[in-house]
């Protein structure tokens, strides 16, 4: 073997090498992040939208012990809660031995995902041929939206209050639906067109129907025939979706991707890859030293508006009611507190190098990634973890052994994002974004390696144990 020079022990001792996990990483422990990622494989399926994701976490937590959080009664250390909000986020605490006045620990993730929203009034014909109009939600490319299986998930709600309930696309034998787009012999001007623009928003329009109502004459027979049969099927009618939260999302299961299988292809990774490890770090953290709360919000894709958006203050009322139940000022809670924003970074693809700096970029298989701020230009619109605050999450995850890597978005002024990090922050609470790698963000399809997901449920559980 050659021996150490002097400069080999320096670099050894003085400078930062991140290892790259896959490799680093023993045999057993990898099996676990497979195992792991078979139930996250479910879940992605299961809880394609907010509404499902909250109900799916329901269902979980309710196996595990949970039960809906009363205001006004006491909880003990040990026991577990949980409270719905307008079944479109949750929150899941597990009572800590401490007072909350010592501060919470908590893991926020959002489960809505970009998608294409009906518009109030969506149903048309045009040719002979019934569409759907859409409003697309959060950020896609509209391009990549075309000619993919659809699937309707969503909520009409009628008049009288009775709600009715869709998931249409995934069950084997469903229809699905899809956007038709130009055929390359005839596409040369749209071709020529900037990517961001050769898709406008209003050509999104979902293709339901050719089939006109038999032996009738007159106008949109086609249309009229769609009618007939969502009101034979669910009992609406076409002023029904005025009153409707319906969402188009690709119809693709979550699969296994690459000959080793290290890597997992599905719809809306972002934000499910750290709503799912949080979800489960609620779930298997028994008897912590401070209360645990994992967040499972809702909107963040487009600024965290809304009351179900951790812009209002839904999540600070819980905690608030907590405190009450241990008579503490609630604002003492919160200036005490502690946050993990469980949102994704992107992944560097060499296919795009242009667009990330090497050194501070993420990578899969590389671990779990902190992301100390967010934002564009000169860090606007972020919030910017203390450098007190990182240092206790870097000894964390060193002295627990978990894969972890640091990660920014993208070089300087080449774009930008945010998460739900600034609103947390804003209540006074120490926060850093921390979640897995994702390339193809966005995409119907985005991909994330198995070792990272399992990455971030062992952070977010010594998280809440430490
Ligand atoms: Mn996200
Ligand atoms: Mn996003």
């Amino acid at each position: 073997m050659k021996e150490q020079t002097y400069a080999d022990k320096l670099r050894e001792e003085l400078t930062y090498n991140p290892k790259h996990g896959s490799a680093a990483m023993k045999e057993d422990e990898i099996k676990r992040a497979d195992e792991f990622c078979e139930d996250y494989k479910d879940f992605l399926d299961n809880a394609k939208t907010e509404r499902e994701a909250t109900a799916e976490a329901v269902k979980l937590a309710e196996i595990a012990g949970f039960v809906p959080f009363e205001k006004g009664k006491v909880y003990t250390a040990g026991q577990k809660v949980y409270r719905v909000n307008r079944g479109k986020a949750i929150m899941l605490a597990v009572i800590g031995k401490k007072s909350v006045k010592e501060g919470v620990r908590l893991a926020i993730a959002h489960i809505d995902s970009p998608r294409l929203d009906l518009k109030p009034n969506p149903l048309f014909e045009s040719d002979e041929l019934a569409m759907l109009k859409t409003h697309y939600y959060g950020g896609i490319k509209k391009y990549q939206w075309t000619t993919i299986p659809l699937a309707m998930h969503g909520v009409i709600v009628l008049k009288n209050g009775e709600k009715i309930e869709f998931r249409l696309g995934e069950e084997e034998g469903d229809p699905q639906f899809c956007i038709t787009d130009i055929l390359p012999h005839l596409g040369a001007e749209q071709a020529k067109k900037p990517l961001g623009t050769a898709i406008p928003g209003e050509n999104l329009n979902i293709l339901v129907g050719s089939r006109a109502i038999e032996g009738d004459k007159g106008t949109d027979l086609v249309k009229l025939n769609v009618l007939r049969l969502l009101n034979e099927q669910y009992g609406i009618v076409e002023s029904d979706f005025l009153s409707a939260e319906i969402e188009f999302v690709p119809a693709a299961k979550a699969r296994d991707v690459g000959f080793d299988r290290s890597m997992i292809g599905s719809y809306g990774h972002d934000d499910r890859v750290c709503a799912y490890p949080a979800l489960m770090a609620a779930l298997t953290c028994n008897n912590p030293d401070y209360t645990a709360i994992t967040v499972l919000t809702d909107k963040e894709e487009i600024g965290s508006e809304g009351n179900t958006g951790l812009q209002s203050a839904y999540m600070k009322y819980f905690i608030y009611d907590l405190a009450d139940m241990q008579s503490v000022d609630g604002r003492d809670v919160l200036s005490a507190s502690e946050c993990l924003s469980a949102d994704v970074n992107a992944a560097y693809d060499p296919i795009y190098a242009d667009a990330y700096e090497k050194r501070n970029s993420c990578y899969l298989n590389k671990g779990v990634c902190i992301t100390k701020y967010t934002g564009a230009r000169g860090k606007s619109g972020t919030s910017d973890a203390s450098a007190e605050y990182m240092a206790r999450i870097r000894a964390l995850l060193d002295r627990k052994n978990i894969l972890w890597q640091i990660g920014e978005l993208g070089k300087v002024d080449v774009g930008g994002g945010g998460t739900v990090a600034k609103f947390v922050s804003n209540l006074d609470v120490d926060t850093v974004d921390m979640g897995v790698p994702v390339l193809s963000m966005h995409a119907p399809w985005e991909i994330v390696a198995k070792i990272d997901v399992y990455m971030a449920y062992r952070a977010f559980y010594e998280f809440f144990l430490d």
